[in-house]
C-alpha cells in the first residue's frame, strides 16, 4: 500500500501547469500574473482535496486555488496578529498567562490561500526545526505555561520519530499541564492519521487536538474515519473554522457543518473572523455575517453545536468574542432578555440586601 508520503507527493497538484492541466486552462486566463502569487505564497492541493473539488469556483477550489486578487493589498497586513512580536525566541509566540504557540512545522498538506501566517508558512527558513532548543528552554523556564500548542505549518506532516520525540521532550517538563496540536491533517490527508501515529499521541495524554474544516463537503468518509481513530485515542477533538466569503458565509452551510463535525466526534471550538491578512483579504466578509450565523444556530440546533465566534484582534489583541444581542436591558430590577426565536423574556434580579426583620 502506499504510504502518506508517497501519496502526498505523487497525487497533489502543486503547480499551476498541473493545475491547469487538471481542470482546463480555459479556468486561467491570467496564468502569468497568478505566477506571482503561487510565489508569494507556497501553492499545493493535497489529494483528498484535489478529488473534492466538483467545479472551478466552488468552495474547496477556493479555498487553494491562487488568484490575482491575492496581489492585491488594501488595509491587509503582513503579520495582521503581531505574532512576531509576542515572539520572545524563535518559534515561540507567548501572549496569553498561561500558554504558548508553538511552531514546530513549517510545510502544510495543502495551502490555504487565506492562511493567517502566510509570510511564513511553507518556508523552513522562516520556521527553522534546527533550532528548537531555544524554545524548549523557553518553555522550561516560564513555569507559568501550562497549555503549548503545537502548530506551523502542520505538526501532523512531521514523521511519527519526530512527533514521539517532541511530545516527549514538552512532556518532560512538569508544569506543561497539556498538549493541544492544531491540525487540518484530518482533512487534507486523512490517510496520514495511522494507527501507529495514534498509538503514538495517546501516550501524552491530555493531549488535545483541534482540526481545521470549512465545508460540510469536507467531512468524506475517510475524514470521518481519521477523526474516528483520533477519538478512539482518547483524544478530545475542536474544530476552528474560518470564515470565509463564498466559502461557508451561510447559515445553512454553517449550521451542515458543525452538526456534521458532532457526528464525527468534533466539538466546534471557534469560528474565526478572517484575519486582515495581505494577499487574503478577498475572504473577508462582514462582521454581522458572522453574528447572523451564530444567532442561526444558537437555539436552532444542538448547543454543543454552537462554537465562540471570534474576531483575533489585530495587532495581538488576542481572540475577542462576538455574541449576537440576546441582552436587551439590565437594570438593579431585571434583565430583559431576547431568546432565539426572538421572543422576549424577564428575570428579576436578586432583590438587594434585605434586611430580615424580626
Ligand atoms: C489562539 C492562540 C492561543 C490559544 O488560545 P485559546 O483561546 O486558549 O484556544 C494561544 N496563543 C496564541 C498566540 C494564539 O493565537
Amino acid at each position: 500500500m502506499e504510504s502518506w508520503q508517497q501519496l502526498l507527493r505523487k497525487r497533489s497538484i502543486a503547480s499551476l501547469d498541473a493545475l491547469a492541466a487538471k481542470f482546463g486552462p480555459e479556468h486561467f486566463p491570467e496564468i502569468e500574473r497568478l505566477r506571482q502569487a503561487a510565489e508569494n505564497f507556497e501553492f499545493r492541493i493535497a489529494p483528498a482535496m484535489v478529488d473534492l473539488i466538483e467545479s472551478p469556483e466552488d468552495p474547496i477550489w477556493r479555498q487553494y486555488v491562487p488568484t490575482v486578487q491575492e496581489l492585491e493589498v488594501h488595509d491587509g497586513l503582513v503579520d495582521s496578529l503581531a505574532e512576531d512580536a509576542n515572539s520572545p525566541v524563535p518559534n515561540i509566540t507567548h501572549r496569553y498567562p498561561d500558554r504558548a504557540l508553538f511552531l514546530v512545522s513549517p510545510v502544510c498538506a495543502s495551502y490555504c490561500r487565506f492562511c493567517t501566517r502566510r509570510r511564513k508558512v511553507g518556508d523552513p527558513e522562516k520556521i527553522p526545526l534546527s533550532q528548537l532548543e531555544s524554545a524548549f528552554r523557553y518553555l522550561e523556564e516560564h513555569t507559568e505555561i501550562r497549555d503549548v500548542i503545537m502548530s506551523g505549518g502542520d505538526p501532523l506532516l512531521l514523521s511519527d520519530r519526530r512527533i514521539d520525540e517532541l511530545c516527549r521532550r514538552l512532556r518532560s517538563i512538569k508544569h506543561l499541564e497539556i498538549l493541544r496540536i492544531g491540525s487540518r491533517i484530518p482533512c487534507h490527508l486523512p490517510e496520514r492519521i495511522t494507527p501507529e501515529l495514534c498509538d503514538i499521541l495517546k501516550r501524552y495524554h491530555p493531549l488535545y487536538i483541534n482540526t481545521h474544516f470549512n465545508h460540510p463537503r469536507e467531512l468524506t468518509p475517510a475524514a470521518v474515519e481519521a477523526l474516528g481513530r483520533l477519538a478512539d485515542a482518547g483524544i478530545p477533538l475542536g474544530c476552528q473554522t474560518v470564515l470565509l466569503k463564498g466559502v461557508n458565509d451561510d447559515v445553512e452551510v454553517m449550521k451542515e457543518l458543525m452538526q456534521k463535525l458532532l457526528a464525527a466526534r468534533v466539538r466546534p471550538y471557534y469560528i474565526y473572523m478572517c484575519d486582515q491578512v495581505a494577499g487574503a483579504e478577498h475572504f473577508r466578509t462582514t462582521v454581522e455575517k458572522g453574528l447572523e450565523i451564530i444567532q442561526g444556530l444558537r437555539g436552532w440546533t444542538s448547543g454543543l453545536a454552537v462554537p465562540h465566534f471570534v474576531i483575533d484582534a489585530p495587532g495581538g489583541g488576542g481572540k475577542i468574542p462576538l455574541l449576537p444581542e440576546y441582552v436587551e436591558a439590565i437594570s438593579d430590577d431585571e434583565v430583559v432578555l431576547r431568546n432565539y426565536a426572538g421572543k422576549r423574556y424577564v428575570y428579576k434580579q436578586p432583590a438587594a440586601e434585605t434586611v430580615l426583620v424580626g
